[in-house]
């Protein structure tokens, strides 16, 4: 598996890792497909505690050497909150440790230096690794790394997919800049890439696809992590999506290629 810098930590972390959100329903499949996407590579899942699927990943887990990121919920985000929810986390993870604790999504109702400041304790604690966001724009980026003291935001957890490109104007360079890695959340656009309203451009993934031996869906992901920064977290509750997923990472995109992908999604 293709690796990437984890932000300015020397740590390298899979280029495509796993998402969770929807599953925890079907227990014994979604750690099936978890744990093949496991052994495909794909040593980074993400979730949160708004999932309820911490403890999926549990079972999925156990025993492997998985980089493992969660989220603390907004409503969380007063000092004692955000230590209570992270506890609650580490317990349902079954781990010592979380790798990655990222705020799920701003909170303006709550000063972000107390957030912060909670934040740093749990890793001065040990509960935790790295601090990461989820959902901020380069301002809320800006206050929010000026709210730490002794650590940096490591990453940014946004939403990145052909169709939705938002991210393009300002957020994708600052984090490239900053040397902070941007995971592109719903990289399938929750599967409505697929659904049949964008036929003329899966036709042009299937076509630069072939040259490679590879899926229209490979060739989505390939795309997301050809941008320096760009981590992907694709969600996959069959074995054989997560198997194809992993894969996905097995070439690389031309220059040419890239850009008339970017332009025929455009
Ligand atoms: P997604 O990954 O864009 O799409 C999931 C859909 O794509 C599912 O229907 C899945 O089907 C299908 N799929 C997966 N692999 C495929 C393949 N190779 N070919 C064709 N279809 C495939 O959607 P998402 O769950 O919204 O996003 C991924 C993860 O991002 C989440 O699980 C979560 O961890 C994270 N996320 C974070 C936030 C946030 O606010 N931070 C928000 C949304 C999502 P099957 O399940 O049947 O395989």
């Amino acid at each position: 598996m293709r690796t990437k810098k984890l932000g300015r930590t020397g740590e390298e972390i899979p280029a495509i890792g796993q998402g969770t959100w929807k599953m925890g329903h079907e227990m014994a499949a979604d750690i099936l497909a978890l744990k093949a996407g496991i052994e495909a590579g794909m040593r980074f899942i993400d979730t949160a505690e708004m999932y309820g699927s911490e403890p999926v990943v549990r079972e999925a887990a156990l025993g492997e050497d998985v980089f493992i990121a969660t989220k603390v919920s907004p409503s969380h985000f007063s000092h004692d909150a955000v230590i209570k929810a992270c506890d609650q986390s580490l317990k349902k993870l079954g781990v010592k440790r979380i790798d990655l604790y990222q705020l799920h999504w701003p909170n303006p109702s709550i000063p972000i230096e107390e957030t912060m400041g909670a934040m740093e304790e749990l890793v001065s604690d040990g509960k935790i690794r790295y601090i990461g966001i989820s959902n901020f724009s380069v301002d809320q980026t800006i206050e929010a790394q000026h709210a730490l003291k002794s650590n940096e935001i490591v990453s940014n957890q946004v939403e990145y997919n052909l169709l939705s490109r938002g991210i393009e104007d300002e957020l994708l360079d600052y984090c490239r800049k900053e040397g902070i890695t941007l995971i592109a959340y719903s990289p399938f656009a929750r599967g409505e890439m697929f659904d049949g309203r964008y036929k003329a451009q899966l036709r042009l993934l299937a076509e630069i696809g072939n040259k490679y031996g590879v899926t229209p869906a490979q060739v989505a992901l390939n795309w997301l992590i050809s941008k320096a920064p760009v981590v992907a977290i694709p969600k996959a509750a069959s074995r054989d999506h997560a198997m194809e997923n992993a894969a996905a990472a097995g070439f690389e995109l031309t220059k040419n290629e890239v850009d008339r992908i970017g332009s025929a999604f455009e």
